[in-house]
């Protein structure tokens, strides 16, 4: 089975483990060869910023550490036995944001990734060649390999001003209230290639439990990719259990957009013209969305087995709905 996953960091890279696990493709140690595998993920890529002349993709390296076993577990991002010294001697520069966290292992990447852009490979070439060291058993592909970046509007009473996503998020905490989200260079993108052909390709899509708005938002955004996943059948797993975000600050997302921090709500953000089923936490049960199927499953991923059994839930979900389709 072929399925394509738009994916954000932490919360889409922990749903992939399950699904791959679900799948029974490649483990995480040995791998296989990316193009092989039944799962693609389409990486979200509006998180990206470019600090101390680096091209950082915090999304794209957290699905590949996480699958590739590299990740540190505890933190979600970023490598494991870690350390910063890197950092340290940056500040004592004077270098700004302080506020960033790069690790001296994961700085490795970036030097990587910074030469290879610099050699005018494309953003998707680049992960591709990242991910032969990391084997992730997916393939990984950028939403795009244009520059789209998410920016916040915020009002701290001088006026509007536009700051960017990871400022918002990480230096501020998403505290800020945000007054609108928007996706830098979005109408003008185009899709990484592969993408279309990955999608055209799919059985079905899954939307893992990501960022709706940053996130699995700032994919649909590309033009095309919206589109092209609407007429596969789409199922997904909501990001919000029991009115609040699990874990982040999704809801400050969501308020910038108008839109309730309930899973039933989110599903009709995303809109029933994409959303074939969607899965709500046993929590929720009861909870309806025009057009959509809705099924009630426990959604916590606590552990291998919960979010294996997850994804299994939301497989046969589109499995069940793409032969009720015909
Ligand atoms: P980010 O880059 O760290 O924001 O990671 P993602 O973009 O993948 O989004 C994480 C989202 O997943 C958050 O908004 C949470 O609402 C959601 N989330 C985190 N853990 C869980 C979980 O165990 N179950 C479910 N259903 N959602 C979760
Ligand atoms: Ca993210």
């Amino acid at each position: 089975m072929r399925i394509v996953v738009p994916a954000g960091g932490i919360g889409g890279a922990r749903f992939l483990r399950g699904l791959k696990a679900a799948l029974g493709t490649g483990s995480p140690t040995t791998g296989e060869h990316s193009t092989d595998s039944a799962i693609t993920v389409i990486g979200n890529t509006g998180d990206d910023i470019t600090l101390f002349g680096l091209r950082i993709c915090p999304d794209l390296d957290t699905v590949m550490y996480t699958l590739g076993g590299g990740i540190d577990e505890e933190r979600g991002w970023g490598r494991a036995d870690e350390s910063f010294t890197v950092k340290e001697e940056l500040a004592a520069y004077g270098m700004r944001p302080t506020w960033f966290g790069l690790g001296d292992r994961d700085t490795a990447t970036h030097i990587v990734r910074a030469q290879m852009l610099a050699t005018g490979y494309p953003l998707s070439a680049v992960t591709e060649a990242l991910c032969d060291r990391w084997k992730p058993g997916v393939r990984l592909i950028p939403m795009t390999d244009d520059q789209v970046e998410t920016h916040v509007v915020v009002d701290e009473g001088e006026g509007p001003r536009a700051l960017h996503f990871q400022e918002w998020w990480i230096r501020h905490r998403a505290a800020l209230p945000a007054q609108q989200i928007v996706s830098v260079g979005a109408e003008s993108s185009a899709p990484a290639p592969g993408v279309l052909k990955a999608i055209a390709e799919a059985d079905a899509v899954i939307l893992p439990p990501s960022n709706p708005v940053v996130s699995v938002g700032s994919v649909l955004g590309v033009p095309g990719i919206r589109d092209a996943m609407a007429a596969k059948t789409v199922v997904g797993v909501s990001p919000i259990i029991g009115g609040a975000p699990v874990r982040g600050m999704a809801d400050a997302c969501l308020a910038a957009l108008g839109v309730e921090t309930d899973a039933g709500a989110v599903a009709e953000h995303l809109g029933a013209d994409l959303l074939d089923g969607w899965l709500v936490d046993e929590a929720d049960a009861g909870t309806r969305a025009a057009g959509i199927e809705v099924r009630s499953r426990p959604l916590y991923m606590n552990g291998p087995a919960a979010t294996e059994a997850l994804a299994r839930a939301a497989v046969d979900l589109a499995v069940e709905l793409s032969e009720a389709k015909g």
